[in-house]
């Protein structure tokens, strides 16, 4: 019989590029890698009417066909305080992977295809300025004792990212020369290709991890939970700081039975090198109303995990949207259940922030 092997990941079929991105080293690199795709020049990667309009509920083809080439315009680095001290400029958008929960903004349309920014020279460039202008960190914070610590991946998936491009290659590069500065960014997806970038310590993967039947329902197009796991000791061993990224808590009937499980199955598996460096960051679900509508079209059983108005409470955003989260009471108390949990498992396991 004939298996009925997943689609891959990413099986480029078109590229729409801003002619700018087209010139630029990286550019012309990223379009060699993929020769037999279509190429469909663009005037900006914010504006390409067939991604927007394409239909919703068939969004996983573009996530697997399209990349887009642009370059990134402005420069800014917002202070954060709770990932990172800051979020560095991005060196792409989008994502290949199709979290039910994903809240990255949409702004290509609900696909959401990875674009990669070619000017990866300026990027690196201006986040080493920045880093020079800040000096020392005065002092230990939640996020880092002594670096500044800059979020890289705010809006899509760096492991992904370098199976695409050196990009993120670059970038491990950059934060091994700044004396003052680590790079960080959450993942779900396990990228062989990062195993011999060289961090020396001054990248931190933010490994992103659930119980791997909610995942599995979740997590849409990531790498399984135990893959994840594995690639831990392995990331590790090759220089990055890992820490793990709880996010989000997905609450049903038995979750404590599930995430118990999955510490268990942590604490068995990584190695005492990890375990003496490990810390992680913990984040309740929130949702919102427009993704439900979404969501309801293409994964329903997803929404009946997500979308829990008996147990959450609404709030209206400013756009009019609503967003739904853990009730104020008990949110505060299943927390604090969630972290009891994870102490009693993982004691060494640092909490660096949890809401
Ligand atoms: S991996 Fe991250 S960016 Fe990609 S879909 Fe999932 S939550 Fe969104």
């Amino acid at each position: 019989m004939i298996g009925t092997a997943a689609p891959p990941l990413l099986d480029i079929r078109r590229i729409y590029f801003e002619p700018a991105a087209a010139d630029l080293a990286r550019g012309r690199e990223i379009l060699a890698r993929f020769p037999a795709s279509e190429r469909i020049p663009i005037e900006s990667h914010w504006r390409i009417p067939e991604l927007r309009e394409s239909d919703p509920s068939d969004f996983l083809r573009p996530k697997r066909e399209t990349l887009v080439l642009g370059v990134k315009k402005g420069m800014t680095f917002r202070p954060n305080g709770r990932s990172a001290d800051f979020i560095a400029p991005s060196t792409s958008n989008g994502c290949a992977m199709a979290c039910a929960y994903c809240y990255v903004a949409r702004r290509k349309g609900h696909a959401n295809p990875i674009t990669v920014f070619a000017n990866i020279e300026e990027i690196a460039a201006a986040t080493a300025r920045h880093a020079a202008r800040l000096g020392p960190k005065p002092g230990p914070n939640q996020v880092d004792p002594d670096a500044w610590v800059y979020d890289l991946g705010e809006n899509g998936d760096l492991s992904v990212d370098a199976t695409i491009s050196d990009n993120v290659r670059d970038l491990v590069a950059l934060f091994r020369r700044l004396p003052n500065a680590k790079g960080s960014f959450a993942t779900k997806w396990v990228a062989p290709a990062l195993l011999d970038y060289e961090p020396q310590g001054r990248t931190r993967i933010r490994m992103s991890l659930m119980p791997p039947a909610m995942a599995k329902l979740l997590d849409v197009r990531t790498a399984p939970v135990a893959a994840r796991v594995a690639a831990i000791p392995e990331l590790h061993r090759a220089g990055y700081e890992v820490h793990l990224n709880f996010s989000p808590v997905v609450l049903r009937e038995g979750w404590e039975v599930e995430w118990g499980a999955l510490f268990e199955e942590l604490d068995e598996t990584l190695p005492q090198p990890v375990k003496d460096q490990l810390a992680a960051e913990v984040i309740m679900l929130t949702h919102n109303s427009d993704l439900h509508e979404v969501n309801l079209a293409w994964h329903p059983k997803a929404e009946e995990l997500l979308w829990r108005p008996d147990i959450q409470e609404d709030k209206r955003s400013e756009s009019g949207a609503v967003n739904l989260r853990y009730r104020t009471g008990w949110k505060g108390k299943w927390l604090r259940r969630f972290l009891d949990l994870l102490a009693t498992h993982m004691p060494y396991c640092r909490v660096r922030y949890a809401f």
